[in-house]
C-alpha cells in the first residue's frame, strides 16, 4: 500500500480558525494511524489578504493545541518549500505544460467585459460564468497581444457538455454537470497562481495521498479533477468533512460563536480539552467515551466512522468537558502551575503593562484596574448603561455599529481602532464622550477605565465581539428585523475616510 500523506493548507488571511484545527486534527490522526505523514502548507498566493502575522498566529495556535506537523514551515521535508509564495517557479513550469496541450488558454477579457457579461447572464437568468470568449483566439494573435504586454490571465478549458464524476470517501460517487463549472483562472494578471491551480500542483508534488478538508470544497473538485487528468496525474482520495455548526444548526460563524482559536486560549480553555472536543465533531471513539486524549484518538482513528450529520459545536458541552479536565486531570499543584502560565504569560503581561503603568502607584492596584483584560464574560445589566443622554437603544446602536466598523479593520492596533471609532462617532453625530460611554462599559464593565482603544486592541476582535454582543443582549437585544434596519442605517451613514 502506498504511503499515506495528508495535509492542511490554511490561507494566512485572518485569525486561526477552529475549522482549521478541526481539519488538522482529523488529517493528523489519519496519517498517524496509517504510519504516514501530516504536512502543513501555507496557501499565501493572495498577496493582498495574506500576512506574516496571520501565518505566525496560525502556526502558534496549532502548536498550542499540540497539532504540530511532520513537514512544513520550520520542518523541512523533501518536498518544500511549504509556502506557496516561494514556489512560483514550480507553477510556471506546470502552466506551460497545460498551455502547450491546449488545456489552458490566455484570456484578455477585462473587468468591464466580464461585468457586463455577468449582468447579461443574470438578466437572462443564466448561470453566471465565463463564456469562452478568448478560447478560440488564433495563436498568432495571442503571441502579438502578449508581446504588446496586454494584461491577461490564464484559464482552464472546461468542457461544456457531459459531467464530472468523482468519488468522495464519505459520500461515494458524486456527479456534477460540466455546464455548472466555470472556467477558472489558473494564473492571475499579476502572474501568481490561484488557489485551484497551486493547490492541485502542490498536492501532487507533495505526494498527498488523501485530501481531507471541509465540505465547502466539494464544488471545487471538478476543477481539481480536471487539472489532475490534464496533467496526467493520479487523483488523490477526496474526503470532505462535515461543516461545524452552531447549536441552531446554522454554519459555525463568528457572527454567533467565537471561531478563533486565540479566543478559546484567552478564555482559559485547556488545549487538550479543545482538541478532545473537536475530536467529537462527527467522530466518536469505538467505546463511545467522550473524553479522550490526542494519542488515544490517533490510535483508533478511522475515516469511515465519520458521520455526516452536521456536528454541533456547543460551548456548553465544551465547558463541561473542559471542567472535567480541570477537575480530573489536574491536581492542585498542576492547576496552580497552568493557571499561572495562562494568567501571567509574558506576552499578555507585556501588552497590558503599557496600559497600566501610567495609572497606578502600587502593584496592588494592578489587579483591580486590569482584571477585565483577563476576564471572560463581564456579567452586565441594563442599569450599567444608564446615561443622562443615551437611551438603551442608542447604546445598542453605537455598540452594533462599532462592531461592524471594527470588523472592517485589517489589523487591529490601537491607532487603527482610535481612528475608525472617531470617524464613526462623527458620522453618527455623537460627541466622542457620549459615543465612548457604552463602549467603555461593554469592554471594561465600567464607565471609565484604561484607554478603550488600547483595550480593544489588546483583547482582540473575538473577545471584543463577544463583549459587545453580551452588552447588546444586556441592553435588551436586537431582533432580526431591527438588525436589518440597523444594517441599512449603517450603510447609509455619511462616507467615512478609509
Ligand atoms: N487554502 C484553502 C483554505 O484556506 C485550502 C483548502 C483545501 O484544503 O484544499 O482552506
Amino acid at each position: 500500500m502506498s504511503l499515506v500523506r495528508t495535509r492542511i493548507a490554511p490561507s494566512p488571511t485572518g485569525d486561526p480558525h477552529l475549522g482549521t484545527a478541526y481539519v488538522a486534527l482529523f488529517n493528523r490522526c489519519f496519517a498517524r494511524r496509517r504510519g504516514g505523514s501530516f504536512i502543513l502548507r501555507i496557501e499565501d498566493t493572495d498577496r493582498e489578504r495574506s500576512s506574516g502575522q496571520s501565518e505566525r498566529k496560525i502556526l502558534d495556535a496549532l502548536r498550542w493545541l499540540g497539532l504540530d506537523w511532520d513537514e512544513g514551515p520550520g520542518r523541512e521535508g523533501g518536498q518544500g518549500p511549504y509556502r506557496q509564495s516561494e514556489r512560483t517557479e514550480i507553477y510556471s513550469e506546470q502552466i506551460r505544460v497545460l498551455l502547450e496541450k491546449g488545456d489552458a488558454f490566455h484570456c484578455f477579457c477585462d473587468e468591464n467585459r466580464l461585468a457586463s457579461l455577468r449582468r447579461e447572464q443574470m438578466r437572462q437568468k443564466l448561470q453566471p460564468g465565463y463564456d469562452g470568449h478568448c478560447l478560440g483566439l488564433p495563436a498568432g494573435e495571442v503571441s502579438k497581444r502578449l508581446a504588446r504586454g496586454e494584461s491577461h490571465v490564464i484559464r482552464l478549458r472546461v468542457p461544456r457538455e457531459g459531467e464530472c464524476v468523482f468519488t468522495d470517501l464519505l459520500r461515494g460517487e458524486i456527479r456534477i454537470q460540466w455546464s455548472q463549472v466555470d472556467m477558472p483562472v489558473l494564473i492571475k494578471s499579476d502572474g501568481l497562481p490561484t488557489y485551484h491551480f497551486a493547490n492541485v500542483v502542490d498536492d501532487h508534488l507533495m505526494e498527498i495521498s488523501h485530501v481531507i478538508r471541509g465540505e465547502e470544497w466539494i464544488s471545487s473538485v471538478p476543477k481539481h479533477a480536471l487539472l489532475y487528468d490534464a496533467l496526467d496525474w493520479e487523483r488523490p482520495v477526496f474526503c470532505h468533512l462535515p461543516l461545524l455548526r452552531n447549536p441552531d444548526k446554522s454554519k459555525l460563524s463568528k457572527r454567533r460563536n467565537p471561531v478563533s482559536i486565540d479566543y478559546y486560549q484567552a478564555m482559559g480553555y485547556l488545549p487538550e480539552a479543545l482538541v478532545n472536543y473537536l475530536g467529537n465533531m462527527g467522530w466518536s471513539m469505538p467505546d463511545g467515551e467522550e473524553k479522550f486524549s490526542l494519542e488515544q484518538m490517533e490510535a483508533s482513528f478511522d475515516l469511515e466512522r465519520i458521520s455526516l450529520g452536521g456536528p454541533i459545536f456547543d460551548r456548553e458541552k465544551l465547558d463541561w468537558l473542559n471542567g472535567r479536565y480541570l477537575r480530573e486531570d489536574l491536581d492542585d499543584a498542576e492547576f496552580a502551575r497552568q493557571f499561572a502560565v495562562w494568567a501571567f504569560h509574558p506576552e499578555l503581561i507585556e501588552t497590558i503593562t503599557p496600559l497600566l503603568r501610567q495609572r497606578v502607584s502600587r502593584f496592588s492596584q494592578v489587579a483591580g484596574l486590569g482584571a477585565y483584560l483577563l476576564q471572560g464574560e463581564l456579567d452586565l445589566g441594563v442599569e450599567d448603561f444608564s446615561h443622562n443622554k443615551l437611551a438603551p437603544e442608542a447604546c445598542s446602536r453605537i455598540l452594533q455599529f462599532s462592531l461592524w466598523a471594527l470588523e472592517g479593520i485589517p489589523e487591529l492596533n490601537r491607532d487603527a481602532v482610535e481612528t475608525r471609532l472617531q470617524q464613526l462617532a462623527q458620522a453618527m453625530e455623537h460627541k466622542i464622550r457620549d459615543f465612548l460611554f457604552p463602549l467603555f462599559v461593554a469592554i471594561s464593565g465600567r464607565p471609565v477605565s484604561l484607554s478603550v482603544y488600547e483595550s480593544i486592541a489588546t483583547l482582540g476582535l473575538d473577545l471584543t465581539r463577544a463583549r459587545l454582543r453580551d452588552a447588546v443582549t444586556a441592553l435588551g437585544g436586537i431582533s432580526n428585523k431591527q438588525l436589518k434596519k440597523l444594517e441599512r442605517e449603517y450603510r447609509d451613514l455619511p462616507r467615512q475616510r478609509a
